[in-house]
């Protein structure tokens, strides 16, 4: 077994890491891990688009205000403003390196949002994620400074504390080559934690499998605070159909003039306009929750998205990915309402950066969904999460350049003496099922304390027995995923029971008001 050197380890291969990667590879040795292909993560299956001010009629002031607004109270300012004046910079260089966004006369096509008070979407057809992961991903594919590691799973990260020393440092990564069945060393001065989010920790998610919490629970464990994990982001319309797993209906086609209507079983119309006034365009919590309202209300299995009003020109041209995937399943979407239920989407909180992407711990940063910013406060804005990847890889970039290196200590080698036994990674997968499955009953879009404390409960039983097996196990990605996922799902546990409030994504119905006086970020400290 070996040690890799580089000037930086990137954990994750989406818009975060691969913008720093590219940004970094002038100036640094940089190495890329990722867990599976370079494709795999939520960057790529991004549909809607990545907010800007990129018309005459709009204003930074503007975005920040709806950013603020979605935001519920919690959000940072300077964060906001941040990313929101450095957004047409973002997507110019987007636009450099060949991105084929939709254009109209010669200009960028703009579509709108929920919660967006114009016009400022910027998106390549209803699939930007693909056309931005593609182009970047060819990009770095042609820059020899960038190594890349595919199907090499970050562990844990290498600490001062966990060599022995006192320092808060990072000097790398332990990560499992999954080819080679080793755990390799990876020694960096620098270390940019780019994992994305967690949504695998929900029955119903609209998240890639790669979206297990790894780099929180990773960061969480090495010394750095988590906040505001109790905020998590329900899509209002994931695809609702048994052959079609996570599968986003974006929110471009509310946007666009799709409307949510009940079943005919349930007499059919529409709803939203008795729920909130912006009615369809109401904000995704706001929404979702409508959507779940009603679900439980009639008693059934899904509501319905009607864009057939539009013509089917109209329709190919803004929606040509959701209609091809809608008519595999036998849906025609020019003439067929869309069948379409909530389900877990972005996760807001994570890991706490400053505004130049660095963490508690010196030597380590956290970029993209991985982290809590500030930026998106108790809810997510549509499209600021794309944009939040580039413009804090961007200022991460800036900070590895300034922030002084240290020596590099010598790093153990992974103890590999771990016995593998398949009989007991048979209890692995039906502890996934059952986190998922009591995370959705009892931690989903509306919550109670009583339900709360039952989940902490039970992931307390789960973690007890994952310890064991990460003790004496061979490790595994299910395996390491699983410990990750507990990890994550009881930090949004302690979050939600900490916030004794209704705001923003998260409402209990014990505490149905928002406490205007005691609104505050939910930060939970490191274990000692
Ligand atoms: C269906 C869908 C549609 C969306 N639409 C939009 C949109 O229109 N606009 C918008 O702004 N946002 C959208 N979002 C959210 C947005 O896509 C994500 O927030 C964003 O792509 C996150 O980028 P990231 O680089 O932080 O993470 P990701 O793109 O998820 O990348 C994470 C990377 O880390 C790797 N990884 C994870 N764990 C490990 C590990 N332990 N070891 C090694 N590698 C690891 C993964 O394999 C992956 O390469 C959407 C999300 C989804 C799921």
């Amino acid at each position: 077994m070996t040690t890799q050197y580089f000037d930086v380890v990137i954990v994750g291969s989406g818009l975060a890491g691969l913008t720093a990667a590219l940004q970094l590879a002038p100036t640094h040795r940089v190495a890329v891990l990722t867990k599976r292909g370079m494709a795999d993560g939520a960057s790529n299956w991004a549909q809607g688009g990545i907010a800007a001010v990129m018309d005459g009629a709009d204003t930074f002031d503007n975005h920040v205000q709806d950013t603020l607004v979605a935001g519920a109270g919690l959000c940072d300012l300077d964060a906001t403003q941040m990313v929101v004046e450095n957004a047409p910079q973002a997507i110019r260089w987007l636009q450099s390196l060949g991105v084929p966004f939709s254009m109209e006369h010669g200009e960028l096509h703009l579509t709108r949002e929920g919660g967006h008070s114009h016009r400022r979407i910027v998106h390549a057809t209803d699939a930007t994620g693909a056309a931005v992961q593609t182009t970047l991903m060819d990009a770095v594919r042609n820059t020899p400074n960038v190594t890349l590691f595919e199907h090499h799973m970050l562990v844990d990260l290498i600490t001062d504390r966990k060599l022995g020393g006192t320092d808060n440092r990072c000097h790398g990564v332990y990560a499992l080559d999954e080819q080679a069945d080793v755990v390799v060393t990876f020694s960096a001065p620098h270390t940019i934690l780019a994992t994305g989010g967690a949504g695998k920790v929900y029955l119903y998610t609209t998240n890639p499998d790669t979206a297990t919490g790894d780099g929180i629970a990773a960061a969480w464990r090495a010394g750095c605070r988590v906040a505001n994990m109790e905020f998590i982001q329900f899509h209002p319309t994931c695809l609702y159909h048994p052959q079609a797993k996570s599968y986003l209906i974006s929110e471009a086609v509310r946007g666009e003039g799709g409307k949510l209507l009940l079943p005919q079983s349930a007499g059919g119309g529409r709803f939203m306009p008795q729920h909130d006034p912006r009615e369809e365009l109401a904000p995704r919590d706001v929404v979702a929750r409508a959507i779940d309202f009603e679900m439980k209300k009639h008693g059934v299995d899904c509501v319905y998205l009607d864009i057939s009003h539009k013509s089917p020109e109209f329709l190919d041209a803004h929606f040509p990915n959701i209609k091809a995937r809608c008519a595999e399943l036998g849906i025609d979407i020019t003439t067929d309402p869309i069948p379409v239920v909530p389900a877990a989407h972005y996760t807001c909180g994570g890991v706490v950066t400053d505004l130049h992407g660095r963490t508690d711990l010196a030597g380590l940063y956290a970029v993209g969904e991985t982290t809590c910013t500030g930026l998106h406060g108790a809810n997510r804005l549509a499209s600021n999460s794309l944009l939040e990847c580039m413009v804090f890889a961007s200022a991460t970039v800036k900070a590895i350049s300034t922030d002084a290196p240290t020596a590099r200590p010598a790093l153990p080698q992974w103890d590999d003496s771990r016995v593998t036994d398949s009989d007991e990674m048979v209890v692995v997968t039906h502890n996934w099922n059952e986190l998922r499955r009591f995370m959705w009953d009892y931690v989903g879009i509306v919550r109670t304390t009583k339900r709360l404390e039952r989940a902490a409960h039970r992931i307390t039983l789960l973690q007890r027995e994952i310890q064991e097996f990460y003790a004496q196990f061979h490790v595994t990605r299910d395996l390491l995923e699983l410990r990750n996922l507990v990890q994550v799902a009881d930090l949004i546990v302690m979050s939600a029971l900490m916030r004794r409030e209704s705001r923003g994504l998260h409402y209990s119905r014990d505490f149905p008001q928002t406490d205007e006086v005691g609104q505050a970020t939910v930060l939970i400290p490191p274990p000692r």
